[in-house]
């Protein structure tokens, strides 16, 4: 319903309401579950960039305008001076941990993901090719279905996953048909396929993985492994084997000639490649972000079409740290923050497809992340610990899920201890998952 008339629709029920000498308004229970008040809000797919309040009501996004009353929400959150944004989404992570298998991304390597998402506002992660379709269910079933996160997958091309050498080596077991037999008996979940660390000059994996790509309608995103340039080169790979849509991730690796060697911007790889449709994905993890890479390629106007952590082990406590470190460096060169945080929002939810994800639109799933942009001097790192000195940090405050908090840093959505009960404390899990508990469910 457009804005305007349906203010007046309101008005004129007040009118009404109050013309029939009925008190019944004061009773009716608010119309939103919660109210993030006063915040400059940020969501590129609507194109807004401005001062905003933004109602929620059953998990949903269900206003978004210049002026909505406190009294229409049982819950107001105010966010002055902070900036409010879709929930997060890092599509390069690995999640699959628990198995208790030794140096495997099917195992120790990986993180679980409600530990290193929510403090940062990512409500969705992709876990970027751990498991392979042999081993798909038994990740589904482990951390999927369990975690409060949104997790996707990306099947890897190999049906063992992200094993090790002796798994990732065997062309035998890189089947697109298998592949996109599991991708289509779980089309919500698996929402790309990928290929990585392959040290062989063939291109079977990068082929197989586009059979499978294409048979389950999925995007492939490719870690392009050994540097092979006379057998598969990298301007072949973005410029014939790829479709358009398809994600080339560690953009800024330095590995495999992203970068043009005279004029230190990117290669015409790159550069055909974009411009076939091929998207960008940052992926810092351990060993694929370079500031020699990233500013002169940044600057030249090659900036990233989405922004991830390739989040494990080796990443956490490196150089990558977390998702809004990365978006700090990418600011740190001077890209502005509408822009980085499109890079988090709407973009990786149109390169996963997934667009009902990304947005503040009305109707839209209620993921949030409320965050404050801190000006002061900061330092951030690369692969080879060379560091870039910045003046702005990304802090999250608040962070919502399906209309819930799920994370608030500093408790401003909390009542101060001394403070009274407010009058829909009683309704207090409509709007929070930190809901009072009740006497008997105290343990
Ligand atoms: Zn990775």
């Amino acid at each position: 319903m457009n804005m305007i008339v349906r203010d007046i629709l309101s008005r004129c029920c007040i009118t009404l309401a109050l013309a029939a000498g009925v008190n019944a308004f004061a009773q009716q229970a608010p119309m939103y579950d919660l109210l993030l008040h006063g915040g400059h809000v940020l969501d590129d797919k609507n194109h807004i960039d401005s001062v905003m309040d933004v109602a929620i009501k059953d998990g949903k996004i269900a206003r978004v305008a210049a002026h909505i009353p406190s009294s229409e929400a049982l819950k107001t959150v105010e966010v002055k001076g902070l900036y409010v944004t879709p929930g997060l989404i890092d599509i390069h992570v690995h999640v699959y941990a628990g198995t208790g298998e030794r140096n495997s991304y099917a195992g120790d390597n990986s993180v679980p993901p409600d530990g290193f998402t929510f403090r940062v506002g990512v409500t969705a992660v992709v876990d970027a090719g751990c498991s392979g379709w042999r081993n798909f269910e038994d990740f589904k079933n482990r951390i999927i279905d369990r975690s409060k996160t949104r997790v996707f997958a990306m099947l890897n091309i190999v049906g063992a996953g992200m094993r090790g050498g002796k798994y990732e080596q065997n062309t035998a077991d890189m089947d697109g048909e298998a592949t996109a037999a599991m991708a289509l008996k779980y089309p919500q979940t698996i929402v790309g396929i990928k290929t990585a660390h392959f040290e062989g000059p063939e291109w079977t994996p990068v082929e197989q993985a586009v059979i499978a790509g294409t048979k389950a309608n999925i995007p492939v995103m490719v870690d392009f492994g050994v540097d092979h340039p006379a057998t598969r080169p990298l301007y072949d790979l973005l410029t014939k084997k790829l479709r358009p849509g398809d994600i080339y991730t560690h953009m800024y690796s330095g590995l495999r000639h992203e970068q043009d060697p005279t004029t230190l911007g990117p290669s015409k790889a790159f550069i055909e490649g974009r411009k076939r449709g091929i998207y960008f994905d940052v992926g810092q993890g351990g060993g694929s972000f370079k500031w020699s890479l990233a500013v002169p390629m940044i600057k030249a106007g090659f900036i990233p079409g989405s922004i991830s952590t390739d989040l494990h082990i080796g990443s956490m406590n490196g150089a990558m740290k977390d998702e809004l470190n990365v978006a700090d460096k990418i600011m740190a060169v001077n890209v502005p923050l509408k822009e980085v945080v499109a890079e988090m929002t709407s973009h990786p939810a149109h390169e996963i497809r997934h667009e009902e994800l990304g947005n503040l639109s009305e109707g839209s799933i209620a993921d949030v992340a409320v965050l404050r942009l801190e000006n002061g001097n900061f330092g951030f790192t690369d692969m080879v610990n060379k560091r870039l000195d910045g003046k702005q940090k990304l802090i999250c405050e608040l962070t919502i899920k399906d209309g819930k908090v799920v994370y608030d840093l500093n408790g401003i959505s909390a009542d101060l201890w001394t403070a009274p009960p407010g009058p829909h404390a009683a309704e207090a899990s409509r709007w929070t998952t930190f809901a009072p508990h009740t006497p008997e469910a105290q343990h």
